[in-house]
């Protein structure tokens, strides 16, 4: 009996012998075939067994058992150990702590929100209120409250969404005129962004979903200087310091007089005679402005008598391309992170 607890001592302890010295799998294979297999080594102590007297069999098959059960979890462990070490070498070969991080993505705000904010900012500080209106408005708000009637030729200039017979996409932001000055007795001073819609086909200075920033300023004593003033204050606060503005006769059935307004060409600033962004001129065109009409104040309760007011709307895509330099207005809407992320 001693005999055989000696044996299987010597034998286990070569076992774990050679499992602590293995390098890989095949390694633990081999010593479980030497030891545990069909011909290993306790399976011959195993059949020696049977050369024993009767009595001394189950002890010793026990004490068999119990050794194998132990050299089985041994393998079992050396195992898992071997798989371990192989993950971590894996990870140290895939994983370079010292490799720089890539940096996440982030947004950057469009051009056009940027610029309407910029502009109303300039407006807030001189006591202008922002207001925002519905997109889909009635043709009274878009038309016949602006001094365009339903036979007047103008309507034909605004190629509009129309949804029912009276409804439809406001083609610009003046119906908010409107709107602010039937609530509010005079002064009023409103900055009015906000998205408009015209049937025209998308190229490279059109889009059929633009956005406006419309300003209006009606009070007692206002005229075409106040209106210079701001917007000069407004191009330089959005093109730099050395912007003037121009007026240049015009007309829109809901002011008068009428401008279109232009600023001084910020890449030459009017001193490149062969400038590729204002052709040589020198000024850049903003949008549309002037004095309210005075059936428009008429038709909110003003008396023309009294108040007086100016207004403008410009395109705010437009002026990104002012002020970006941006060759093609379809740039805006084509989400290209990069193009945005070059503005930000
Ligand atoms: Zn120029």
């Amino acid at each position: 009996m001693s005999d055989l607890t000696t044996k299987l001592d010597d034998l286990h302890r070569r076992f774990s012998a050679a499992l602590t010295a293995a390098e890989d799998e095949r390694a633990l294979e081999q010593a479980r075939v030497d030891y545990l297999g069909r011909s290993g080594e306790v399976t011959q102590v195993r059949r020696a067994i049977g050369q024993l007297p009767p009595p001394e069999r189950p002890a010793a098959g026990k004490t068999i058992n119990a050794a194998v059960a132990s050299m089985e979890a041994e393998l079992e462990a050396a195992q898992s150990r071997l798989s371990q070490r192989a993950f971590d070498a894996d990870l140290a070969q895939r994983i370079d702590v010292t490799f720089p991080a890539i940096s996440p993505r982030t947004g950057a705000i469009n051009p056009v929100r940027r610029i309407t904010e910029d502009v109303a900012s300039y407006f807030t500080r001189h006591g202008f209120a922002v207001v925002l209106g519905p997109e889909v408005e009635p043709d009274y708000y878009n038309f016949d409250a602006l001094n365009i009637p339903a036979d007047h030729p103008a309507r034909e200039g605004f190629d509009s969404f129309w949804l029912t017979e009276t409804l439809l996409l406001r083609p610009h932001t003046s119906p908010m005129q409107i709107r602010t000055m039937q609530q509010h007795r005079p002064p009023v001073a409103i900055l009015a962004p906000g998205k408009c819609y015209r049937r025209d086909a998308v190229d490279a200075r059109h889009l059929f979903q633009f956005h406006q920033i419309e300003g209006l300023l009606v009070a007692q004593d206002v005229h075409f200087g106040h209106l210079k003033g701001m917007l000069t204050g407004m191009c330089r606060a959005l093109f730099g310091s050395g912007q003037n503005v121009r007026f240049r006769p015009s007309f829109f059935p809901f002011t008068e007089p009428s401008a279109e307004v232009d600023t001084t060409c910020p890449r030459c600033k009017g001193l490149a005679s062969q400038c590729g962004m204002c052709g040589g001129s020198g000024w850049i065109e903003l949008g549309g402005s002037g004095m309210v009409h005075p059936n428009v104040l008429r038709e909110v309760g003003y008396d023309p008598d009294v108040y007086a007011g100016w207004a403008f709307g410009f395109g705010v895509e437009r002026l990104g391309l002012i002020r970006y330099e941006i060759d093609d207005i379809r740039r805006y809407i084509d989400s290209d992170p990069d193009f945005l992320r070059q503005l930000a």
